[in-house]
Order: C-alpha cells, then structure tokens, then sequence
C-alpha cells in the first residue's frame, strides 16, 4: 500500500504537491501505445500527475506500473518481477525534494533481488535446509535458526550486490541514458531527499522553511 505525500505549510495553509513517493516502471525500446486503464488505474495515474496513460511524460518508453495492476501490467508487456530486472528493465522513479523546495522526479535502472517468485522459494527452502541439517548436526535448535537466519541474510545481501553489479555492467549505456538527474534543476543542489523524509524546506506562498510532506492517504 503506497502512501501518498502532500506537502502543507502550517504557517500559511499553503497546500503544494502530491504524489507517492516513488513508483515503478518498465523500460520500453519503443515508445508506449495509448491505454486502456480501469478507473481505479485511472484515479492513481491522476494522483501521480500522470494523465490517462500508462507511460511516463518525460519518457515515452517508460511503462508505468500502475497500483493495484502491476502484475497484470507487466503481464501484457511480456514480462514478469524477475525477467524484466533481468533484462535491465525495471526502473524505479523517486519524487525527491531539494532544499530550494524545488520538487522533482530521480529515475534509477535498477536490478536488485534479482531472485524473486520461485527463485525466492527455492533460495528459502535451501537456507531451512541448511539450517535444519546444521541444527541436527549440532544438536541446538539455536544453531538451527542461526544458520538459517545467517544464510537468508547472505543470500539476500549477494542478490542485491550481484543484481546491481549486473545491471551497471551489461546495460551501462542504458543507464546512463535513464538514470538522473543528480541535482536540482532549479538550483543545482544536490541536496535533495526523497518527499518521504520530513525534512521542511522553504513555502513558495509565505517563503518560511516550514513546508514539508505528510501522509495523506494510502492508494
Ligand atoms: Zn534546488
Ligand atoms: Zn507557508
């Protein structure tokens, strides 16, 4: 359930933007064809200012994935969770702000935990198995659950360093060509954070640094 921010002023009652904090999309070659959404898809891609489409306005080959259908979504582009991070796909776009009060998006192509689905099931079976067989060995239900927990976070930890380290060396140009902007295009800051931090930056209404994100609403 993604929360949706919007920024507020107490000093002025200014309201500002509104959005989830980031959202993911998949990588096209060509740009994404117009598309039928269901109204509950519809009234997300509002609150996230992306109009009726499903595609990114930046960035035509961006295929958003929409809350609650990013299954399906990914499912009618060919795609599942782990073969789209595979094939450096999987893009995740953060709303960040930057001390200014400037508010703007940062795209990343990104691949960790690139086991997923029946990847990950395995991955678990393989830990409890070795933990169990370490725990008889042992005899100590405590050794048990330690190897499995130490297996779980090793496994976890190799996924997300081996998922990025094959993103960044197969698909460099790409993301490259996607990933950014590292400053702020207002002020070329590169102090920004992600609207889901509370950090207050200046109100465009009463110029106070008292504006900051707030939970609204869940989508
Ligand atoms: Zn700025
Ligand atoms: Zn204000």
């Amino acid at each position: 359930m993604p929360s949706v921010y919007e920024a507020q002023c107490p000093r002025c009652g200014c309201r500002g933007h509104h959005s989830t904090a980031c959202y993911a999309a998949v990588f096209l070659d060509e740009p994404v064809e117009g598309e039928s959404l269901t109204t509950a898809a519809k009234n997300r891609q509002h609150r996230l200012n992306l109009g009726d489409s499903l595609r990114e306005p930046e960035d035509h080959r961006l295929l958003v994935l929409a809350h609650p259908l990013e299954g399906q979504i990914l499912d009618d582009a060919g795609y599942t969770w782990d073969t789209v991070k595979i094939a450096g796909r999987f893009v995740v776009t953060y709303e960040v702000v930057c001390e200014c009060g400037t508010v703007f998006k940062v795209r990343k192509l990104t691949g960790p935990a690139v086991v997923g689905g029946w990847g990950s099931l395995l991955v678990f079976a393989g830990t409890l198995s070795g933990g169990i067989a370490i725990g008889l060995w042992m005899k100590s239900l405590w050794m048990m659950m330690g190897t499995f927990l130490v297996l779980m976070l090793v496994c976890g930890i190799a996924d997300g360093v081996y998922g990025r380290w094959y993103i960044r060396r197969y698909f460099r140009e790409r993301a490259k060509a996607i990933d950014g902007p590292s400053q702020c295009p207002n002020c070329g800051s590169r102090n920004f954070v992600s609207i889901a931090s509370s950090r207050k930056f200046p109100c465009p209404q009463c110029g106070q640094t008292a504006m900051r994100f707030i939970t609204v609403a869940r989508t």
